[in-house]
């Protein structure tokens, strides 16, 4: 056999061993060039050789200089096209040189000599030992190789025998066929079977660890579905596992952070536990289902778009310019800063101007969703922060309940009415509230019945209160007020031909096409039917209005077009509700108009003196507070003290008594801004001497006579002009303050501005 030349057959995907078969299929021209001519000659053999770089097979560089004798034993043609032939290895060859002929490669080989020593054997137990081993392991392996054993003569044998068997790559196999020496190949065998004995170990490690655990499982849903039909059975079945059930799969959904989850299972444990019978039972429930509505983790990502948030707050609200502005300038320097510090807006203002609606805005704007509580009227600072849960009945406060009904926690958070909060025996809500409104502490609020620390700091809270002096004094330092007023008649109109109409016609499946209000009608509706500094009422009014025409529609069947001037709007709102002119047709002595400062908006306050023979007391009524009783005491002395000079015969002030009264007497009046008022009524009385009724005043009145300032002067000019009010006295002081008086006011009333009540003297009596 030395110096053959045979055809070489490269392969690089399977290997062949000596005393080992292989079956391969090709269509490849080149491997049908080598396969053809070795099965024309008469021993079909062929060298079988596995390129050194399996990439690259045509190259004589690339291929080994060992490899596989073989012989063809079998070669047929198979209906794909293909050729199959199987292939016994018979030795291992040595290649002396290749060469390219005739469009394949032939070889010249030469035998090999495989070596052997005395150590062979040692190594053949050792590698015995080792599969042994393995195929404790790998028990399929066992009953063909076993089969065979009783062939193998030698290492080298016994080596190529394990070496075809083994489950391995191409890669090391190819190693197997390569490597000449028997005790070397026996090492490398050995150390492959070791990996592979560890690598099936831990394999049937996993195995039966995911076996125990599904049988685990498998027993205890198995024990749980019987222990459910047993109780069935006995009619016994009870909501509480069912419910447990769905409290545990509620809190593996749940958003929250750890300690918050270790609590809930915790009581879910205590709920479990507890008898079905316990009182408490029903406590725990209750706590459960408030941790588990809690969105404790639960954000919305803002809009960072300001141009957007501006445009959103002027499609929803008219004119309140400098209100928008400033809204904005708050939002864009909390987003630019990031700032937790910042202040909270407190929108405030009389009823009905849209605080509410602008801080729904601003939600909207930011993509926020929103909370909106009242604390007006609470005395109880377990309504902020919640009853302990011992407590019978024991709730969160209302901040927890906004939060939850918000769903996240990072709303726009209402809080309405924080001028109207009191304080008692049961604590001060106030303080509390500012607990939950400061940006040091509101990341761990703590409500009572929660008892889990609740993280506010995300929230944008948006306080609303009537009046500012009212607002409890620390909290007002923590905010950043931005006043709202009312709105004049144009301003109302305006309104609500641009938002409260199209709301209405939509809401009422009505279009503009149906119905129409000029804006006489509209006036109208703000005069005689409302009396209130916002649109509130107005909006009522036509919604009134539009559900009486839908009513009106049906019952008629007709689709007809309903123009609605001033004349139509007694037929469906009824008799005018305010007169427009609230000053009396006669000016009257004693009779002189002050100006208020109400929930409603400014409003006139006609100030009521009369005096019978007495003994020259004061009788005030009208529930008046505390300023204003001193106010009309300063009045009288001031008028006493200088009856000389303004002719009034002080007997008159000795020998009766005088009452003063304001009208509207069950509504509580408090303030000093009446003063120049009550001093003008007392003087008209005494001197006889009316003043015309569409004058009004404002001012307090010291005891030399001195004017001073006011406040409130929009609401109350707004308020004089509706009730028919065409001059009015005003302290000097408030001159700056006339910029906020809309102009269309300023052109139908004439305002004096005085400095003491001399001017006014002047100006009402001087000539009589
Ligand atoms: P507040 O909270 O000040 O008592 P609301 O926000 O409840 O008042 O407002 C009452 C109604 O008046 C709302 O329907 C609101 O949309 C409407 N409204 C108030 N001011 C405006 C305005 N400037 N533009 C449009 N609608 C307004």
């Amino acid at each position: 056999m030395n110096n053959q030349k045979l055809a070489v057959l490269a392969l690089n995907d399977v290997v062949v061993f000596p005393n080992n078969e292989i079956r391969i299929e090709y269509d490849d021209s080149f491997e049908k060039a080598s396969i053809d001519y070795a099965d024309n000659t008469d021993d079909k053999y062929l060298v079988i050789v596995h390129p050194i770089d399996s990439n690259y097979v045509v190259d004589v560089t690339s291929l080994p200089s060992y490899g596989i004798l073989g012989q063809i034993k079998l070669k047929l043609n198979v209906p794909n096209g293909k050729t199959r032939v199987v292939i016994e290895g018979i030795k291992r060859v040595h290649v002396s040189n290749y060469f390219y002929q005739n469009h394949f490669y032939q070889a010249d080989i030469s035998e090999v000599v495989i070596p052997s020593s005395e150590e062979d054997k040692n190594y053949y137990s050792l590698l015995m030992k080792s599969l042994d081993k393995y195929i404790e392991k790998a028990p399929y392996m066992s009953n063909a190789i076993i089969s065979q054993l009783d062939t193998v003569e030698s290492l080298n044998e016994l080596c190529d025998l394990i070496g075809s068997f083994l489950p391995v790559d191409y890669n090391k196999k190819k190693k197997y066929v390569m490597t000449i020496s028997p005790i070397e190949r026996a090492r490398i065998l050995i150390e492959d079977m070791n990996e592979e004995i560890k690598f099936l170990e831990l394999e049937r490690k996993i195995e039966s660890e995911v076996e125990q655990e599904i049988e685990e499982s498998q027993k205890e849903y198995f024990l749980r579905e019987k222990l459910r039909a047993i109780k069935r059975e006995l009619g016994d079945i009870n909501s509480k596992e069912d419910e447990i059930e769905n409290l545990k799969k509620r809190l593996s959904k749940l958003k929250c952070n750890y300690k918050v989850r270790e609590k809930i299972k915790s009581e879910i444990s205590r709920y479990e536990a507890m008898s079905s019978h316990s009182p408490e039972l029903g406590m725990i429930r209750d706590y459960l289902d408030w941790m588990l509505h809690l969105p404790w983790n639960i954000y919305t990502k803002d809009t960072k778009d300001l141009v957007k948030v501006e445009q959103i707050l002027n499609s929803t609200h008219y004119a309140l310019e400098e209100v928008k502005s400033r809204i904005l300038e708050y939002l864009a320097v909390k987003q630019n800063t990031n700032n937790l510090r910042s202040p909270i807006l407190c929108l405030v203002g009389p009823p009905g101007v849209g605080k509410t609606s602008l801080a729904l805005s601003i939600a909207e704007s930011l993509g926020r969703k929103t909370a909106k509580i009242s604390v007006g009227g609470i005395n109880d600072e377990a309504e902020i922060v919640g009853h302990r849960r011992t407590y019978v009945g024991a709730i969160p406060g209302r901040i927890i309940q906004g939060i939850r009904k918000a769903g996240t926690a990072n709303p726009v958070f209402i809080i309405d009415e924080i001028d109207k909060m009191t304080k008692d025996i049961k604590g001060d809500p106030a303080s509390s509230l500012l607990e939950v409104l400061d940006p040091e502490q509101n990341d761990k609020f703590s409500d009572h019945y929660i008892e889990e620390e609740f993280d506010l700091s995300k929230v944008l809270f948006i306080a609303t209160a009537n009046y500012i002096e009212q607002i409890p004094y620390e909290l007002r330092d923590r905010l950043e007020i931005i006043e709202l007023t009312s709105y004049t008649e144009y301003e109302k109109l305006d309104i609500a031909k641009n938002h409260l109409i199209p709301r209405a016609l939509e809401e009422h499946g009505l279009t503009s096409l149906q119905v129409q209000l000029d804006d006489d009608a509209i006036l109208a509706i703000i005069r005689y039917y409302t009396k209130e500094a916002g649109v509130r009422e107005l909006d009522r009014r036509i919604a009134s209005l539009f559900r009486k025409i839908v009513k009106k529609m049906l019952l008629e069947k007709e689709q007809v077009f309903y123009p609605i001037g001033e004349k139509d709007l007694e037929a469906f709102l009824g008799k005018k509700k305010f007169s427009y002119e609230k000053t009396g047709k006669k000016s009257e002595v004693g009779v002189v108009n002050g100006m208020a400062y109400t929930a409603f908006g400014g409003d006139i306050l006609p100030i009521e003196v009369t005096m019978f023979p007495g003994k020259g007391e004061l009788i005030l009524t009208g529930s008046l507070g505390d300023v204003m009783q001193e106010s009309c005491q300063i009045s009288f002395s001031y008028i006493k003290a200088n009856a000389g000079s303004f002719s009034i015969d002080s007997n008159l002030l000795s020998e009766n008594d005088i009452h003063i009264h304001f009208p509207e007497g069950a509504v509580a009046k408090d303030g000093p801004s009446a003063g120049i008022a009550i001093t003008t009524a007392l003087v008209s009385l005494f001197k006889n001497h009316a003043v015309a009724n569409n004058v009004a005043m404002t001012g307090e009145i010291t005891l030399r006579g001195r004017i001073l300032e006011i406040g409130g002067l929009r609401e109350k000019v707004i308020g004089a002009h509706r009730a028919g009010i065409r001059k009015i006295f005003l302290p000097r002081e408030n001159r700056k303050d006339l910029d906020e008086i809309p102009e269309e006011l300023k052109k139908q009333i004439t305002f004096v501005f005085v400095e003491k009540y001399g001017d006014i003297y002047q100006r009402l009596f001087g000539r009589g």
